[in-house]
């Protein structure tokens, strides 16, 4: 059984590049619910609210609910899902699940795999990160989801790794090696430091390695923009989410300010962001309302 495919496979989901990681979320959930407490059934009341925390944090910005993951990812062959009395699931609805006394545990096949290969389970957390969400963010996830993952996971491709370095390469020189959101530059020892090659739309949802789709960020400013604390509108200028909360100075300096202002742009040989790349962030990833700038 080739698990990473199928764990990965799950990201298919997702239709016309919307952002659907619900089941990759709770799959993370479960694998991290295993790693602490074996495979013990996942009862739905009880991490109702931790899994409504998990979609807010790093789901797309619509409302959504844990129901429809916990019971639809039975039709991937990962998870099974029964009622106190050991009926089947009751279906996607929250009273249901609540009223049934539902519990979802990973499959016993899978189970007796993560059992027998150690490694198992921090390759398929791996690959379901690489899958869904930006690097920024996987250390986040992780820690909402209880995991704890040894450096033995699937290493990302050779060839993936050489565009991704060249790709950081053109973007830095394209913004010559400037926060666009800031201004922030930093050297040491002939290094950049803290600074980032951002993807505007995310590699894991077909945004390319181009500097179309590419914008050079301070370590702040890129953890930000992966959130979707900021963001930009097509008039290239920067927005911030409305809901974000910051009431010290230096919040207030470092991100609200911000709002309103120009987005850095890249010196004239290279080209700027597309705008269905900005159009894609704003939809996916940014928390509107944007506040007034
Ligand atoms: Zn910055």
């Amino acid at each position: 059984m080739d698990w990473v495919e199928r764990v990965t496979g799950v990201r298919r989901w997702a239709r016309g590049g919307e952002r659907a990681p619900h089941k990759p979320l709770l799959l993370l959930y479960a694998l991290g619910h295993f790693q602490r407490h074996g495979d013990v059934p996942i009862v739905y009341s009880a991490a109702e609210e931790h899994l409504v925390r998990l979609l807010r944090e790093f789901g797309p910005p619509r409302t959504t609910t844990p129901a429809y993951p916990f019971h639809h990812l039975t039709s991937d062959g990962l998870w099974e899902v029964r009622t106190a009395d050991g009926g089947a699931s009751p279906g996607p609805r929250v009273g249901a699940l609540r009223d049934t006394g539902a519990a979802g545990q990973l499959t016993g096949e899978l189970v007796r795999d993560l059992r027998r290969e150690p490694r198992l389970l921090s390759q398929l957390c791996r690959a379901i990160l690489e899958a869904n969400f930006e690097p920024s963010l996987h250390e986040d996830i992780c820690v909402e989801a209880g995991l704890d993952l040894d450096s033995a996971g699937a290493p990302v491709g050779r060839e993936r790794r050489r565009r991704s370095q060249e790709f950081r390469e053109q973007v830095m020189v394209a913004y010559e090696y400037q926060c666009a959101f800031c201004g922030y530059d930093g050297w040491l020892g002939g290094t950049a430091v803290g600074l980032d090659a951002a993807h505007v739309r995310w590699w894991a949802f077909d945004g390319p390695d181009e500097v179309t789709n590419g914008i050079c960020l301070c370590a702040l400013h890129h953890k930000l923009f992966d959130k979707g604390v900021l963001g930009m509108t097509p008039a290239r200028q920067i927005t911030v989410s409305a809901h974000y909360i910051g009431r010290s100075a230096a919040a207030q300096g470092q991100v609200t300010a911000l709002a309103g202002r120009e987005v850095g742009r890249p010196q004239n040989a290279f080209p700027d962001v597309a705008d269905h790349h900005i159009a894609w962030h704003a939809h996916e990833v940014f928390r509107s309302p944007a506040r007034a700038a």
